[in-house]
């Protein structure tokens, strides 16, 4: 699996929402997406899953342009888009039965992924009657249910208890052993437990690409070194203005 993003730009309207963004990603990582509210993440996110048309600049996955071979490359993709939207109205295994029909996979698989998920119990339930942790997990479990290469998560564990939370980003690491994950998160502990390599993007540009510790580098604290690059870019352009 290879993912390589270069020049992507995204404008909404007369507004730039990534810059000339150019990122590769290789087999087996599980990236951190960080950067502050209205940075680009969920942006760039829907823009490798081929959500949303690009202005200018190339997204290649598995050696196919996103662009050209949408439905190809979400063959390969799984997506947890930003508040997890499912059909409420569905039961848990009816919802997942449907998306694996959708990728033509097996009745086994579905039992199996729900499994891996540990929604097991609540498979008869109603989505809309489930916690919103399970909900989730429901979310995770059409995610992973085609068995992609890579996956995407936006803020999988935003709003889930810590328990909950624990329970979700277990899950994400075993698949992360064998997948090359990207989640976004505001949680650094999440970035400490999970991630091999963290991407900061603010203002619609990269401001840094490096593996977890180099990113921490000199501060005590991912959330330091969060907030210096972010502040200190935000203070050059206030100044700069
Ligand atoms: P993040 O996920 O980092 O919070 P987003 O990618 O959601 O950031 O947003 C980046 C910028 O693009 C923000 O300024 C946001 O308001 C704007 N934006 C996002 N989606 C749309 C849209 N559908 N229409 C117009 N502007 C949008």
């Amino acid at each position: 699996m290879s993912l390589q993003i270069t020049g992507l730009t995204k404008k909404y309207g007369s507004q730039t929402a990534l810059h000339n963004i150019s990122l590769t990603i290789g087999k087996n990582e599980i990236i951190g997406l960080l950067g502050p509210n209205g940075a680009g993440k969920s942006t760039l996110m829907k823009s490798i899953t081929g959500v949303l048309n690009i202005e200018d600049g190339a997204i290649v996955f598995n050696g196919l342009n996103v662009a050209e071979h949408e439905t190809e490359s979400k063959k390969n993709i799984g997506f947890l888009p930003e508040n997890n939207p499912l059909y409420t109205e569905m039961y848990v295994k009816e919802y997942l039965t449907f998306v694996g029909n959708l990728h033509k996979i097996s009745a086994q698989r579905v039992d199996e992924v729900i499994e891996l998920v540990g929604i097991t119990p609540e498979k008869g339930k109603k989505i809309a009657q489930l916690s919103k942790g399970y909900k989730q997990r429901v979310g995770l479990a059409q995610a992973i249910l085609h068995s992609p290469d890579l996956l995407i998560l936006d803020e999988p564990t935003n709003g889930l208890d810590p328990n909950q939370i624990l329970e979700i980003r277990n899950v994400i690491k075993e698949i992360g052993k064998e997948k090359t994950v990207i989640l976004s998160t505001h949680i650094m502990q999440e970035v400490e437990a999970l991630c091999t390599r963290v991407v900061l993007i603010h203002q619609g540009n990269i401001l840094q690409d490096s593996p977890v510790d180099e990113f921490r580098g000199k501060f005590e604290s991912l959330e330091e070194a969060f907030a210096h690059y972010t502040t200190a870019h935000s203070d050059t352009s206030e100044a700069a203005n």
